[in-house]
């Protein structure tokens, strides 16, 4: 059985049916992951002794009948997000060193599911980017074309399952972090509504905005991870209460009179063509399915990114904040207590401190009202503009990224163009809806495209059973990046 090219589904039903051992996953894995992520850089931190000592704790747990949801199945961590005795650095020089000494609530979540953590994976700092080349350590190659980026923040997360080496992986989406990945590295990556997902332990960045979310191959892989980690906290003030509904169970795949809406707006200027023309064709399959389409018009949309974009760095300037080298991470000692500050924070990325000056400029007196607040007022219409949608159709279709990925280095000498890349995510994260991305065909290079698909609040499993009717018409979840096939150790690439 080659072992890595199964996905998560797969993988448990094996588990279930004693056809093979968490060990045995675990192990092929690991295997590929050491030949195969040299290149592509997606783990920042590789647990393997960890993780066979948790895959064979699953299979003793299995043989004495334990069944539980994601038991014995090896997957991947943000790195911003704590795993206990792990070192977790959010991407920056200023947590290298840091052992969180607990884990957050969705890592704690996923080990009683009995999931296998394989490590951490890369990500822009703090997740701020688009391309993972924030990242202080290294930046991550796309599976799909070494010389492109996976997208970011979550890069890691999402060239990890992409490249088949984990079967799910976790990151966050706090301007489109999870969607903007997987639409570039051809995987499924769902942001839940807000407060559906604790951020207990998930290092902040913007937190009015910050939610997990999860990558999967297949939309039932990305279903099975979100059961997991989806439900209240109560030691999360934002957490919402509200009961988890079965994701799998709503795979129906029925979209018969589903309405589906097609905002004017994403379709505009900067949209490369095949990006557009696949999300049409996605479209027809959805009406072929049952489901009729409308024209909708989100009319703030426009100023969702300058408002994003005064928001987020606000925020991220309060949350950093605490970096001050003497809680956490490294610290370097000056003559007193301001130049050590001065010397330990000089550890930023030149991107996180651009975003800490906007953000403190934005909040300063005398600037506060003309642009934090005014950007929280945009922030309202545009929450409106979606309610008024979802009064007439039941999903917001679109493109996820204006374009497919795009290379290393193209977009790091202007912020600009890197922002850019979020014109399409970021609306949802400013409003209580919740989006997924999912394949939906390759351009002419042979890159992916993500179609996004944007419900109202906590209706994950509408668009998750959507995503999945789609799929079913559709062999792009099939398709694998041009890569060494490692797994199942029969492995007839290996030339030295
Ligand atoms: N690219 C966006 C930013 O840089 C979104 C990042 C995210 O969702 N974490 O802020």
């Amino acid at each position: 059985m080659n072992l890595t090219a199964l996905t998560l589904t797969q993988l448990r039903d094996a588990l279930r049916a004693g056809d093979t051992t968490s060990v045995a996953a675990t192990e092929a894995a690991i295997d590929r992951i050491t030949r195969v992520d040299n290149e592509i850089r997606s783990f920042l931190t590789l647990a393997d002794e960890i993780a066979l000592e948790q895959a064979a704790a699953a299979d003793r747990r299995r043989a004495q009948g334990d069944d539980s949801p994601l038991l014995g199945v090896p997957v991947a961590i943000k790195d911003i997000i704590c795993n206990e005795g792990i070192e977790t650095t959010a991407g920056s020089r200023i947590l290298e060193g840091f052992v969180p000494p607990y884990d957050a609530f969705v890592v704690k979540r996923l080990k009683q599911a009995g999931a296998v953590i394989l490590g951490q994976t890369n990500l822009d700092e703090f997740a701020m980017g688009s391309s993972t080349e924030n990242s202080a350590f290294f930046p991550t190659r796309n599976p799909w074309d070494l010389q492109r980026v996976p997208g970011g923040s979550s890069g890691g997360s999402a060239a990890a399952v992409a490249a088949r080496l984990a079967y799910g992986a976790l990151g966050t989406d706090t301007g489109g972090s999870v969607r903007q990945p997987a639409a570039l590295c051809g995987v499924v990556g769902i942001r839940p509504t807000y407060g559906r997902v604790s951020r207990r332990g998930v290092i902040a960045y913007a937190s009015s905005l910050d939610q997990v979310g999860v990558f999967g191959r297949t939309v039932a892989d990305a279903a099975a991870m979100l059961q997991v980690i989806a439900g209240h906290d109560p030691l999360d003030s934002t957490s919402l209460a509200a009961p988890v509904p079965d994701y799998e169970a709503a795979l129906t795949g029925k979209v018969v009179g589903l309405r589906l809406g097609v905002p004017r707006e994403y379709f505009g200027d900067g949209i490369d063509g095949e990006v557009a023309a696949a999300v049409e064709d996605a479209l027809a399959r959805l009406v072929e399915l049952g489901a009729t389409v409308h024209e909708i018009s989100l009319p703030h949309a426009p100023y969702a990114l300058p408002a994003y974009y005064l928001i987020a760095p606000a925020e991220a300037s309060a949350n950093l904040a605490r970096y001050d080298g003497v809680r956490f991470g490294p610290r370097l000692m000056g003559d007193d207590v301001t130049a050590t500050l001065k010397k330990t924070r000089a550890l930023f990325g030149e991107e996180v401190k651009r975003r800490i000056m906007m953000g403190t400029y934005a909040l300063s007196a005398g600037y506060y009202e003309a642009y934090y607040g005014r950007a929280l007022k945009v922030r309202t219409l545009i929450q409106q503009d979606f309610q008024r949608a979802f009064e007439h159709v039941d999903v917001i279709a679109a493109p996820t990224s204006p374009t497919t990925a795009f290379r290393l280095g193209e977009r790091t000498a202007d912020p600009l163009t890197m922002y850019l890349s979020d014109v399409l995510t970021v609306p949802v994260n400013l409003s209580a809806a919740c989006a997924l991305s999912i394949p939906c065909g390759f351009d002419s290079q042979g890159l992916p495209i993500g179609l996004q698909l944007i419900a109202n609040t906590l209706q994950e499993g509408l668009i998750l059973n959507v995503a999945h009717a789609y799929e079913q018409t559709t062999d792009w979840h099939e398709r694998a990046p041009d890569l060494p096939d490692t797994g199942g150790g029969d492995d007839s690439t290996e030339t030295e």
